[in-house]
């Protein structure tokens, strides 16, 4: 038994087709009642009481400054943008405060990223290391004029008010909050050429909070042990706690990690 057909138009010229197939003015009619019900969706979310109490906290928050250049600021802005993930439209940990100039710079770059598939390409570097080896030096080397480089040992040394290298597990977890964060907000943004992560030890932690992301580096300053142990006597900056951070580097796995003198 044959199928019922019906009469259509595909490409503008008549033709019978079976009747449930959908032609394209269907699925345009379909897309655009979809749509328009959508942006009304957005429209009255502004205007709802949540909303307005919740940006009105943002503000207090932030002290009504803008959290890019720390001028004055009066709109309140999704981190990830509410329409890509709506779930999280009045998380405060999604929301910041922005100037007039910063918002329109930040939709403008979001159209292109939506309109255009023009991602921007940004790169996360990780690089490892002995204490000595050279990492920041490297980095100082390669970085570019806008790169953002997050030093774990920097920020435990400033959080902890101990020498460099040592470390204190309390405040790791703390610094490991930063990660969160600032990943958070990278992927949202892509603002950055370059993000330079740098770490005695790779850290399994950071690879699951990393393994969505493509554009990642990995790289090894692989510079002979004695070496590094003269380089820190002389900048004075030896300690009895390296011996474990050499001994604790000796057993970790570089597979994955391109090796550089
Ligand atoms: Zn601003």
């Amino acid at each position: 038994m044959s199928k019922p057909i019906k009469l259509s138009h595909i490409n503008g010229k008549p033709a019978l087709v079976p009747y449930d197939a959908s032609n394209r003015k269907d699925n345009d009619h379909a897309y655009n009642q979809r749509r328009s019900a959508n942006q009304s969706k957005y429209v009255a979310f502004y205007k709802t009481r949540e909303w307005l109490h919740t940006r009105r906290q943002v503000l207090t928050r932030d002290y009504h400054l803008c959290q890019r250049c720390g001028l004055e600021g009066s709109l309140v802005d999704h981190v990830v943008p509410s329409k890509d993930d709506w779930e999280d439209r009045l998380s405060l940990d999604n929301l910041q405060t922005l100037c007039k100039d910063c918002h329109s710079i930040k939709t403008k770059r979001e159209w292109i990223k939506h309109h255009k598939g023009a991602e921007r390409y940004m790169s996360i570097k990780v690089v490892c290391g002995l204490p000595g080896s050279g990492k920041s030096t490297y980095v100082s080397n390669h970085r570019t004029d806008h790169d953002l480089i997050y030093d774990y040992d920097v920020l435990m040394s400033a959080l902890s008010g101990l020498p460099l290298h040592e470390r204190n597990q309390d405040i790791h977890d703390y610094v490991m909050l930063f990660y969160d964060q600032l990943l958070r907000k990278l992927r949202a943004e892509k603002t950055f050429n370059n993000v330079w992560i740098i770490q005695t030890y790779p850290d399994e932690r950071l690879d699951t909070l990393l393994s969505s992301y493509h554009h990642i580096d990995h790289i090894l300053i692989d510079t002979d042990k004695q070496i590094c142990i003269e380089r820190l006597k002389e900048q004075n900056r030896f300690n009895e706690n390296m011996n474990s951070v050499f001994n604790e580097f000796s057993k970790k796995d570089f597979g994955k990690f391109r090796r550089v003198h």
